[in-house]
């Protein structure tokens, strides 16, 4: 029998081939894969995948063609975790897998590399991610990004129009190192900041830190801390993923805390698998990890809630319902705002699209994926689209603006700090 393919290289890969093994191959998971149900093809469905995978642990199947393809026309989104009865880790194999094409010389197209060097040299980099983001707040102020718009390509104009109004340089202004607790601590939270929600979402953050603040945390926020590498990893590079993470660890290491508070659900996933990445060693971040809504609802809101009154749908982002399992504490803690009118949805918990970068490697099927969330949001008519992701408020606010819906995209964060009153709202995604 040929050695298996994926068993040479790196230590990670023979995770992937017994990894594999737990799949039975029922197919539950097939009516919850967008890319299975938006092509019908078997090898772009879970199973599909896990098969090729499989094959290539084996030495049936080769590190490119079908395997690359499939794998990278995946969302990862995870919603086939959440649908599988045997317990397979896909989102764990899938991370591997790109590993191993690039390290084979797999995706490697210009779009790819692209991603790769500005995930490694910009995004990562606090001082350059902030001039970068700087430099485009300028060109919106200035009017060029319209003018820029319309010279590009219908394609490249799409994609342009997914970023958000850049808050002025005062807005994003660093968040204090510490913030006291009002009233009786309840206890100690690190905030975790990462990278482009700090800088794109500052005044969502800023809502965190006072909600956390307004219910009894004293916060932290350590001025070491970065990027969780989440971006890195469904890319393909799970080194520097790793190298990032170490940064975490150590700069959350440095005091005494009862968790580290995230409001972002890609990053909170991301460092909830520190121990995949890091094994014995990433666990004391991993197990410390908290989304921000799953600690409130956990502790229950202290200050007094006031009125909100709106028709909201919240949108599960994927990797706060499939990857975190968090699904029921946002809607509680919004199901508790007087005037909040919790309107359903179809398929709150099915992918949007955004996908970390996917939206702009593969904007075909992001495309088709967006179309369907927008229909079933639409039909549901709400004023306000609540959802704890920052690609998928960019993701859906875009696509809610193309269709001309005036509906608002709101963190659940920002709807409860302006239910409770001490600061206005901050502005919608648009
Ligand atoms: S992660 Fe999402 S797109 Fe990928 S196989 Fe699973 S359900 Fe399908
Ligand atoms: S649900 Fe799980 S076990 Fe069944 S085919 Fe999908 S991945 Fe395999």
């Amino acid at each position: 029998m040929s050695e298996p393919v994926l068993r040479r290289g790196d230590g990670a890969l023979p995770a992937v081939y017994e990894g594999t093994l737990d799949c039975v191959h029922c197919g539950l998971c097939l009516s919850s894969c967008p890319t299975y149900l938006a092509t019908g093809r078997e090898s772009a469905s879970p199973r599909g995948r896990v098969y090729l995978m499989r094959g290539a642990a084996e030495g049936r199947v080769g590190l490119d063609g079908l395997l690359a393809e499939e794998a990278s026309l995946c969302l990862g989104c995870r919603a086939c975790e959440t649908a599988c009865p045997a317990g397979v880790r896909y989102g764990a194999m899938l991370e591997d897998t790109r590993a191993a094409l690039v390290a084979a010389g797999e995706r490697q197209g210009l779009a790819q590399r692209l991603e790769r060097f500005v995930l490694r040299h910009v995004v990562a980099h606090r001082a350059r991610l902030r001039a970068a983001i700087a430099l485009l707040g300028g060109v919106q102020r200035l009017g060029l990004d319209r003018v820029v718009g319309a010279l590009l390509p219908h394609r490249l104009r799409e994609r342009q129009q997914l970023l958000p109004r850049i808050p002025a340089a005062a807005e994003r202004a660093p968040l204090p190192e510490r913030v006291a607790a009002q009233g009786e601590p309840r206890g100690r939270v690190a905030f975790f900041t990462g990278c482009v929600m700090s800088e794109v979402f500052a005044p969502v953050q800023q809502a965190t830190v006072r909600l956390l603040a307004r219910n009894g945390f004293e916060v932290w926020i350590p001025r070491d801390q970065g990027c969780c590498g989440a971006l890195h990893a469904h890319a393909g590079d799970l080194d520097h993923a790793r190298t990032l993470t170490r940064r975490n660890l150590a700069a959350f290491s440095r005091e005494e805390i009862d968790a580290v508070v995230v409001d972002s659900a890609g990053c909170g996933a991301a460092m909830k698998d520190a121990g995949h990445w890091l094994p014995g060693e990433g666990e004391p971040l991993a197990t410390r990890v908290r989304d921000v809504c799953e600690l409130l609802a956990e502790v229950g809101l202290r200050a007094p809630v006031g009125a909100f009154p709106a028709r909201v749908c919240y949108d599960d982002p994927c990797h706060l319902v499939h990857a975190q399992g968090v699904a029921s504490a946002p809607r509680e803690l919004l199901a508790k705002v007087p005037g909040l009118e919790l309107v359903p949805h179809d398929d709150p918990d099915r992918c949007c699209g955004a996908a970390g970068t996917y939206n702009l490697t593969q904007p075909e099927m992001a495309e088709q994926v967006l179309a369907a969330k927008l229909d079933s949001l639409l039909a549901a008519d709400p004023q306000v689209v609540a959802t704890g992701n920052p690609g998928c408020m960019m993701q859906i606010a875009m696509g809610l603006a193309r269709r001309g819906s005036p509906a608002r995209v709101m963190h659940p964060v920002e709807i409860l700090d302006a239910a409770q009153g001490a600061a206005p709202a901050a502005g919608p995604v648009s």
